[in-house]
């Protein structure tokens, strides 16, 4: 909130073995990262100078390039301790700290993955909201898009990926039909997820959102925990398009803004059209606890 331009281009990225201004950061051209989307990354908040659920994002980054027969040439402790020098050198109060994993640049002539050597990227920006205040508030303008999200039979979302031309589109399409943001379907019709982030839905005070199909997104896992703490029903379940529009409440999980209210599916408003009672609980709730310092990793001087 309050960002300036200047501070929007700041920060530090963290590339081939050394740390550099962000707007100095530059990536070869050949890495299929770039040219084949051949990549996954992992994206941590830090709000008041602490990382959020550190090591649940390090076990995600670490079980994705798993996934992806890809080598990470730093060792888990060294991206500990790069992503705390990232966010120190940068010095912002509230951060992203984005670290990814590419293909790398294939041996010259070949076409064959296993010839790349893989390589890791890191940097540290300001923290970026999903949302503008004013539209946390009073929560956003959903639009279900007509475009299927990839089916996860071709590309598994629980890697977190860069595959996101569907979402662009959808994004575009939601802007041009007066929405805010999107969700995209599957080719059944049931809900999945939206451009960063995952989506919930309330009815008759049970909380549910989609059970598969998605990105296990760190901010859905902490809204189970926070349901489960204050003894909401909540759970996996597969939503229609119609449902979500029927609910009592809707609202979305990210990083990139915690719990935040949708009001309108599909130009239909939905329950009071302001957000739900669950919605400000969890939200107030997340928020709450996140200043109190719960799953929090203080960033450090690197010689600390
Ligand atoms: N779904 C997708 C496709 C995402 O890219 C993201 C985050 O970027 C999310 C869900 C939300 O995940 P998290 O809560 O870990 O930010």
């Amino acid at each position: 909130m309050g960002i300036t331009l200047e501070q929007h281009t700041a920060g530090v990225a963290f590339i081939d073995g050394d740390y550099h201004p962000i707007g100095e950061a530059r990536i070869p051209l050949l890495d299929w990262g770039f040219l084949r989307s051949d990549a996954n990354q992992d994206t941590v908040s830090v709000w008041q100078r602490l990382f959020f659920r550190l090591e649940d994002h390090l076990n995600r980054f670490e079980n994705n390039i798993a996934k992806l027969k890809m080598n990470c040439p730093y060792t888990r402790d060294e991206i500990r301790a790069i992503a705390n020098e990232c966010v120190w050198r940068a010095g912002f109060e509230n951060a992203y700290f984005q670290m990814i994993m590419t293909r790398g640049v294939p041996a010259p002539g070949t076409r064959d993955p296993r010839s790349c050597d893989n390589r890791f990227y890191a940097f540290c920006i300001p923290y970026v909201w999903i949302a503008t205040p004013e539209q946390q508030d009073k929560g956003l303008h959903l639009i279900v898009s007509s475009i299927c999200r990839i089916p996860p039979e071709s590309v598994d979302p629980t890697l977190k990926h860069y595959h996101w031309l569907d979402f662009e589109m959808g994004l575009l399409e939601a802007f041009d039909r007066g929405g805010d943001t999107v969700v995209l379907v599957d080719r059944n019709g049931h809900i999945t997820e939206g451009p960063g982030f995952n989506l919930f839905f309330v009815k008759d005070g049970k909380v549910s959102t989609p059970g598969s199909g998605v990105l296990n997104g760190m901010t859905r896992r902490t809204v189970l925990e926070l349901c489960e703490e204050v003894g909401v029903r909540c759970g996996p379940d597969s939503i229609s398009a119609t449902q979500l529009a029927n609910g009592d409440e809707v609202f979305l999980s990210s990083t990139a803004g915690g719990v935040i209210p949708i009001t309108t599916v599909d130009n239909k408003v939905v329950g009071d059209g302001i957000p739900g009672p669950v919605t400000r609980q969890i939200r107030t709730l997340y928020w709450q606890k996140r200043e109190s310092g719960w799953h929090g990793t203080p960033v450090r001087a690197p010689s600390e």
